[in-house]
């Protein structure tokens, strides 16, 4: 209790008046050094770990930051045993997902779960996040779609109602800590005797013991069901990101709410398309004489096939634009990206004898006109002597 706690600014590191975004890269910054993936062991970089996100937990959010600034620490005292900090109304998955990627952030609920929830064992929880996976494909990405998704979910068993004992029977008053959970360690040190508070080894923190399991879940109050679930995939979506879909994890503890599930999209190439953010790349065939003479080709594009005007005189390797034909933004889905075309000049192979021919007659009455823009070549004649 008596513990003397660092400023939230100071273990971030960051300015009093320091921007949402400022905190979030310098949090970003100490979490990744100190996240105990990156330090398996190391109890040090631990409690550096802890620091650092509690002091973020506060900072990133307006009204607990401006109680801070006006209270200090003592804004948050009073709150689980011995002035610990409590986490469990935070929701770190969206930053972690950030920071550590689509994988698993591992050993963040064990490092909060016992300190964060000691001394409440029994208080609602909020239940784990689930994790699934779904494949689109790149048009089902850009326009959205329905899917149904099979998963493996952990649910209340319903012959004991989640509590774990055989129906007809209870749950007993645990003898270890008379139902309250904790117990108390008395060890003796330099400093004097130091009492620690412990989550019940015989009950878990629960305070109850089981004394005839549910058979159907052998005691766990749990069983895993297989499930189908529609998930909607929303227009603009990209390989890689992450839909969030709330209450659809594992069941709550206690009375708190159901996780979250976590579905990860990943998008399937395209034979014809590429894309960066909202816009499409892709290229598009034009003959010689379209080339030269201009004339319509016809371009696919994620609406379809569209045609397009080439102009007399277009070099291969001529980029156009589509404005508004890329794929439509996650925030408006009428507000679209651009779709940008390389149209590319085909050079004809297998020509027929009289194909080859008229090219041979063309190649001669067009002379010297691929290079008429340069002077020196205007002003010879047809035998390279200068015209007077
Ligand atoms: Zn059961
Ligand atoms: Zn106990």
């Amino acid at each position: 209790m008596a513990e003397q706690k660092r400023d939230y600014y100071e273990v971030l590191g960051v300015d009093k008046n320091a921007d949402d975004a400022t905190i979030k890269r310098a949090y970003r910054k100490l979490a990744k050094k100190y996240h105990p993936d990156a330090n398996p062991g190391d109890k040090e970089a631990e409690a550096k770990f802890k620091e650092a996100s509690e002091a973020y937990a506060v900072l990133s959010d307006a009204d607990k930051r401006a109680k801070y600034d006006q209270y200090g620490h003592s804004a948050f005292d009073g709150g689980a045993g011995g002035g610990g900090f409590d986490f469990s109304g935070m929701d770190f998955s969206d930053i972690f997902s950030d920071i550590f990627g689509g994988g698993g952030f591992g050993g963040f609920g064990d490092i909060f779960g016992g300190g964060a929830r000691g001394g409440r064992n029994n208080g609602p929880m909020k239940g784990a996040n689930t994790r699934a996976v779904v494949n689109v494909t790149f048009e089902e990405a850009a326009f959205g779609c329905e899917k149904e998704l099979e998963i493996y979910l952990k649910d209340e068993c319903p012959t004991c109602n989640g509590s774990g004992a055989k129906p007809g029977t209870k749950k007993e008053k645990c003898p270890k800590c008379g139902g309250q959970g904790r117990v108390i360690q008395t060890q003796q040190s330099l400093f004097g005797t130091i009492q620690n508070v412990t989550t019940c080894p015989n009950c878990n923190g629960t305070g109850e013991i089981i004394k005839e399991k549910c058979t159907s879940c052998h005691g766990s109050g749990y069983v895993t069901n297989k499930k189908r679930i529609k998930i909607s995939i929303p227009a603009g979506i990209d390989d890689g990101q992450i839909i969030r879909n709330r209450g659809k994890g594992e069941p709550g503890v206690n009375g708190g709410p159901r996780g979250d599930l976590l579905v990860e999209v990943r998008v399937a190439s395209h034979p014809i398309f590429t894309r960066r953010d909202y816009n499409i790349y892709s290229t598009a065939p034009m003959t010689y004489a379209q080339a030269a003479l201009g004339g319509e080709i016809i371009i696919d594009t994620l609406d379809g096939k569209v045609a397009y005007d080439v102009k007399p005189g277009t070099q291969t390797d001529t980029k156009i634009r589509l404005k508004g034909k890329g794929v439509p933004t996650l925030r408006n889905d009428k507000v679209r990206g651009d779709h940008f075309v390389t149209l590319v000049v085909q050079v004809p192979v297998n020509l027929s004898k009289d194909a080859k021919e008229k090219l041979k007659a063309f190649d001669e009455a067009s002379g010297d006109s691929l290079n008429s823009s340069h002077e020196d070549h205007k002003k010879k004649g047809p035998f390279g002597r200068k015209k007077k």
